[in-house]
């Protein structure tokens, strides 16, 4: 119980007394002054020892935080030094308090020390954690401490001196800074943003005193994803592995993404039930949510959920703290995005530069053949006092005029569309029927080659919208593809209709030499031939099938390859 400070008369001689010995010691000196005593264990002034008299006249002169236990019941003074550590709830009641009623949260860490005092020995403890109750909530406080014991005038020990400083401050400082060194350290290894995100998790991990728990999520359009989960389980109600970003009873990516600013959320237990951390045994009830802005737009793409400790007040250093994680994590996030594209840039280059050496080498090729073939016949007539061609040679010459001509316009076709030059006309159209004349141009020129050519084009319900041309091109494509790779069995040109996908699909298969695995991937990029591979000649630039993918996209459709080496090959478009 407190013994409240009790109004005494000047000419009381009690007070007189009481005036004498607690002397000075500022505002702790007023209130041990306005104190009843009598109404404590220790009785009152004029029956103090000289050694406790001694002691509080040591206590209240020094600035030093200095605290007293008098008594077996340990009735407490403290100087004006001392006045912080106890928070805001128990002081005044602290003074003249018994010890086992003002320190009842942490009795069980300090009454085996104080009864060794009693016993004649002293104690001194180096950055001791004591969870105080001292702020309306229980704190995680840490203070270097020492306790002797104060004889009295028979020797016998009657109280316990305190020379106490809190270092709660200094303590979770170095624990924090010890945490951005070990993410700096970290993230600095790291070369892709996973990597990234899995170090923060590692190493905040470590950190359950400061963050009961730690998410971050990636922004993408209208939703964020969970990308590091630290203290709760990844799909816990707390954790979504993906939050809509405007949903009102998830995290507020939403709202802190548009305003750039961080939002504090409390009552937690109501939203997502209990939330308890590693640490603590009390439950988490708020957490910090802050955006991540990454780059010189500021924009907000990553944002970090911090599940504020129960046992630490929201301070502004603490607060600081958070903000400073934050940071640090955005500059690991964008370092490592600048390094990725700075490599994915470096490979792009390297890999046009290879395709352009490719190409170069191939359309070279492609320009000398027929050329030579159309030279030799002119300059042959040339020489010739007709001075004229006729015949086969003619022929030559006219076929492969228009063998370089097909080759200049393909190419013309590629970079207009690569150039966004190209406008699609699209028109209702039979497909079936279009698909089954396409494939008749080719039949006489299969046959006689001595391979069949089935044509599987059922009419469909309705009309496709495709551009005409392109759509020839697309099939004569694969078409001549099917037949310069094929020498037995046949080609087969089917049409079907996917319902569910509501799709039209064209395929074209043949039962010719093939393609190797390794090489399907790559087929469509441009200017890619397969190595070796054994066709009725040895035209072509590697851009066919780029070409047909392309045309293919335009129509918001697609084209995929099966092929099994010397078995065949199938190529399906999909068109919508
Ligand atoms: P090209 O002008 O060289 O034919 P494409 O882009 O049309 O270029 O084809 C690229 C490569 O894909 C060809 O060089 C060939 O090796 C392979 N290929 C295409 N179609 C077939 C097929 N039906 N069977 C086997 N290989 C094929």
């Amino acid at each position: 119980m407190n013994p409240a400070p009790q109004p005494h008369s000047e000419d009381d001689p009690r007070r007189r007394l009481a005036l004498e010995v607690l002397q000075g010691g500022g505002e702790m000196g007023a209130l041990m002054r306005a104190i009843d005593w009598a109404k404590t264990p220790i009785g009152t002034v004029e029956t103090w020892p000289a050694s406790l008299r001694t002691v509080l006249s040591i206590l209240l002169t020094s600035e030093h935080p200095m605290f007293v236990w008098w008594g077996k019941e340990l009735v407490q003074f403290y100087n004006d030094g001392y006045r912080a550590c106890l928070g805001s709830t128990k002081h005044p009641a602290a003074m003249g308090q018994r010890g086992r009623e003002c320190w009842s949260e942490i009795w069980d860490v300090i009454a085996p020390m104080i009864e060794k005092v009693f016993a004649g020995g002293s104690t001194y403890i180096n950055d001791g954690l004591l969870v105080l109750d001292r702020n309306g909530f229980l704190e995680e406080c840490y203070f270097n401490y020492a306790y002797s014991p104060i004889r009295d005038e028979t020797g016998a020990v009657a109280g316990i001196f305190v020379a106490s400083t809190e270092t709660t401050g200094r303590v979770i400082g170095e624990r924090r800074l010890a945490l951005g060194r070990e993410l700096a350290i970290r993230a600095a290894l790291d070369r892709n943003v996973e990597g990234v995100f899995r170090s923060v998790e590692e190493v905040l991990t470590q950190a359950s005193s400061d963050l009961s728990f730690a998410l971050l999520y990636e922004l993408k359009g209208n939703a964020g994803d969970l990308v590091s989960c630290v203290g709760l389980s990844r799909g816990a109600p707390a954790a979504p592995t993906r939050v809509n970003l405007d949903d009102p009873s998830a995290w507020p990516l939403g709202s802190v993404a548009r305003s750039g600013k961080e939002e504090l959320v409390e009552s937690l237990d109501i939203r997502f039930g209990l939330l308890t951390g590693k640490a603590w045994p009390e439950p988490v009830t708020r957490a910090l949510v802050l955006p991540l802005s990454l780059g010189a737009d500021g924009e907000t793409s990553v944002i970090l959920v911090a599940g504020l400790s129960p046992r630490i007040r929201l301070s502004d250093s603490y607060r600081n703290f958070i903000q400073l994680l934050a940071r640090q994590i955005a500059g690991s996030i964008s370092t490592t995005r600048a390094f990725e594209q700075e490599k994915q840039r470096v490979t792009e280059l390297a890999e046009l530069d290879r395709a352009k050496t490719a190409f170069f080498s191939n359309v070279s090729h492609e320009f000398r053949t027929p050329l030579t073939l159309i030279l030799a016949p002119v300059e042959d007539a040339l020489s010739q006092k007709e001075q004229s061609l006729s015949g086969e040679k003619l022929d030559l010459v006219g076929r492969n005029a228009r063998r370089l001509q097909k080759l200049v316009n393909t190419l013309l076709d590629f970079s207009r569309i690569e150039a966004g030059r190209t406008q699609a006309i699209y028109k209702p159209t039979d497909l079936s029927e279009l698909t089954a004349d396409l494939a008749s141009a080719f039949r006489s020129l299969v046959e006689k080659s001595g391979l069949t050519l089935s044509v599987d084009c059922p009419p469909l319900p309705e009309a496709v919208y495709v551009d005409h041309e392109m759509y020839e091109k697309v099939v004569l494509n694969l078409l001549s593809n099917a037949f310069k790779f094929t020498f037995k069995g046949g080609i087969r040109v089917s049409l079907t209709l996917a319902t569910a996908e509501g799709q039209v699909r064209v395929k074209v298969a043949d039962t010719g030499v093939g393609i190797p695995e390794a090489q399907l991937p790559y087929l469509f990029q441009r200017f890619y031939r397969v190595d070796g591979a054994k066709g009725r000649s040895y035209e072509g630039s590697g851009i066919g099938l780029a070409l047909v993918q392309e045309l293919a996209k335009l129509h918001g459709g697609a084209v995929s390859v099966q092929s099994k080496l010397g078995e065949g090959s199938c190529f399906t478009v999909s068109l919508p």
